[in-house]
């Protein structure tokens, strides 16, 4: 029986060969050094900061580039398949607008080189394995899997290497009329590829993160179509797909580069060229005194829920991406505040080879400056977003506070330099839930530091209230301030304050001190003049009610 004969009884169905495909999927017709690049995702987990570096990056090649950004999903592992994996990832890309120009989901189709779907290639595949078995590239391998457990044993045992290769191949050279023989028995079997490498030669492979490195070719006969449900594994597919769907740059993870000797024969095999190589390094976290890589299982900040949880606005995340992405990103950003992301050109050979340090500090940061920057009513609308979908009780409160809300976060905003109050939309209400008299219900306590005397309190908040128009201009009020200051035995000058402190019952600063706390239970708040004004006379004697009330 020839090899042909053989693939024709594997795959009596499959018409269609390589060249056929190799017409349907014509080279893109895009401008000299357009990058067409791929996000290809496995649905077997969540997405992950991982995937959110390899989704960016690909990101900002295409659009650098003018090129193209398409979506794959790699669903062969259908086994460890998770639920709502995918729409996940929509969600994600989505909400990060990080857009694929190409991709295929409910049902709908973007572009001219799908299925973008793994699942949904499986014919196109098999006309590639045909193809290989015809040409004696492939073969049917009936190894059981107790037999394959003993030969990994064995090898593992004894030190060598694992996998299929050598005398460990054990159907690579039976005749073809034994292994149509077999097949018509019914015996399983996997499809393997039929390596011609050799593991002491050497091959030099140039990676553009890494540069060139040596690496020894591959010998062994991988599986290339698995036997229960005939989807191809992960190599294969990425050889066919990368190669059909035209990709130039693949942006992967590092756990890869070992099957580089694999992919270099596979796409050999074919006559294609490959595509150039992006290894991306492993996201590291510091833990204590040690650094590791970042877990999904240990880590919350591992998955991309907790970003939109959390409320970080979606430019800080991609900023904090690029920061371990690639080591010139922030200075581009200090130089390029207001550039969208993905003008910055990034630059394969400036990203960390040995793991990128993912510190939730930094994104914290990161994140302040860009919520400093915005508008008041950009920043509620973003805050009220979020609560709707994250705290039900701060979305209420926020919607029938909306005025008082924006103008309390428009306090010391659209300045110079603005306030740094918060890191993300859930840590906004921590720091601003005295605005609300339904907060002031609950457990209070006072953080009063210098004056803590009941009845000195009282006093100075009456004085306070008695003399306040909401009319007056800041300096004004403050001249008021500082006049019953004097008044009452304080000190409102600060210099002559120090020179004598026993002089005086405190400084101008306890003394307002004690209005803030009273009016906010805090020491620490945006400026004093502004919630007050926000506040208004009625509630801010309520509040000094709640505080004759409550305070002991
Ligand atoms: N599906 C593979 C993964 O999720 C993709 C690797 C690649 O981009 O080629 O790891």
């Amino acid at each position: 029986m020839t090899n042909k004969e053989l693939a024709d009884l594997i795959f009596p169905n499959i018409t269609k060969t390589p060249e056929d495909y190799e017409a349907m999927y014509p080279k893109r017709d895009l401008m000299e050094g357009a990058k067409v690049v791929r996000f290809a995702p496995s649905p077997t987990g969540f997405m992950h900061i991982g995937n959110m570096m390899s989704a960016t990056i690909n990101y900002v090649l295409a659009k650098s580039s003018g090129g193209v950004f398409f979506l794959r999903n790699e669903d062969t592992d259908q086994a460890r398949s998770v639920e709502g994996a995918v729409e996940f990832i929509h969600h994600v890309l989505n909400y990060y607008g990080i857009y694929p120009d190409e991709y295929e989901y409910n049902g709908k189709t973007v572009g001219n080189y799908g299925p973008y779907i793994q699942s949904e290639r499986i014919e196109i595949y098999h006309a590639f394995i045909k193809y290989l078995i015809s040409i004696g590239r492939a073969y049917p391998c009936f190894l059981t899997s107790d037999e394959l457990n003993e030969i990994r044993e064995y090898q593992a045992k004894s030190k060598k290497r694992i996998g299929i290769y050598g005398r460990y191949a054990k159907f690579r050279d039976i005749s073809n009329d034994e292994a149509a023989r077999r097949i018509k028995n019914g015996e399983k079997y996997v499809i393997r590829f039929r390596s011609k490498g050799d593991f002491n030669r050497k091959f030099i492979f140039e990676d553009l993160t890494k540069g060139k490195i040596e690496m020894p070719e591959n010998d062994i006969d991988v599986p290339i179509m698995k036997s229960e449900n005939l989807l191809p594994t992960y190599h294969f597919a990425h050889v066919v797909d990368d190669h059909l769907m035209r990709t130039t740059h693949v942006v992967r993870g590092e756990e890869w580069m070992s099957s580089v000797p694999l992919h270099y024969e596979l796409f050999n095999a074919f006559g294609y060229k490959m595509p150039k190589y992006i290894h991306t390094s492993l996201i590291l976290k510091k833990d204590g005194d040690t650094i590791r890589k970042i877990s999904k299982r240990k880590d919350p900040e591992a998955l991309m829920f907790y970003y939109e949880e959390k409320g970080y606005p979606t430019l800080a995340v991609i900023d904090a991406v690029l920061t371990i992405a690639n080591s010139n990103f922030e200075e581009w950003r200090t130089n390029n505040p207001d550039k969208p992301f993905y003008e910055f050109p990034f630059s394969p050979k400036k990203m960390s080879s040995s793991g990128a340090l993912f510190d939730l500090d930094k994104l914290d940061n990161i994140s302040k400056n860009y919520i400093s920057k915005m508008s008041a009513s950009k920043l509620y609308e973003e805050y009220l977003t979020w609560a709707k979908k994250y705290d039900e009780h701060v979305y209420e409160l926020i919607s029938k506070y909306k005025e008082d809300t924006i103008n309390f976060l428009n306090i010391e905003r659209e300045t110079k330099k603005p306030r740094k109050d918060y890191e993300n939309y859930s840590s906004i209400f921590p720091k601003t839930w005295y605005m609300y008299d339904e907060e002031w219900n609950k457990t209070i306590s006072y953080e009063f530091t210098k004056i803590i005397n009941k009845d000195e309190i009282k006093s100075i908040m009456q004085a306070c209230l008695d003399q306040y128009d909401s009319n007056d201009v800041e300096e004004v009020w403050f001249s008021k301030i500082k006049e019953l200051c004097d008044q009452m035995g304080y000190q409102s000058n600060m210099k002559v304050y120090k020179e004598n402190p026993d002089q005086y019952k405190g400084s101008i600063a306890d003394f307002t001190t004690v209005i803030r706390v009273v009016l906010t239970t805090s020491n620490m708040t945006p400026n004093l003049y502004d919630i007050m004004k926000i506040l208004g006379r009625k509630r801010m004697i309520e509040r000094l009610n709640i505080f004759i009330e409550k305070y002991n």
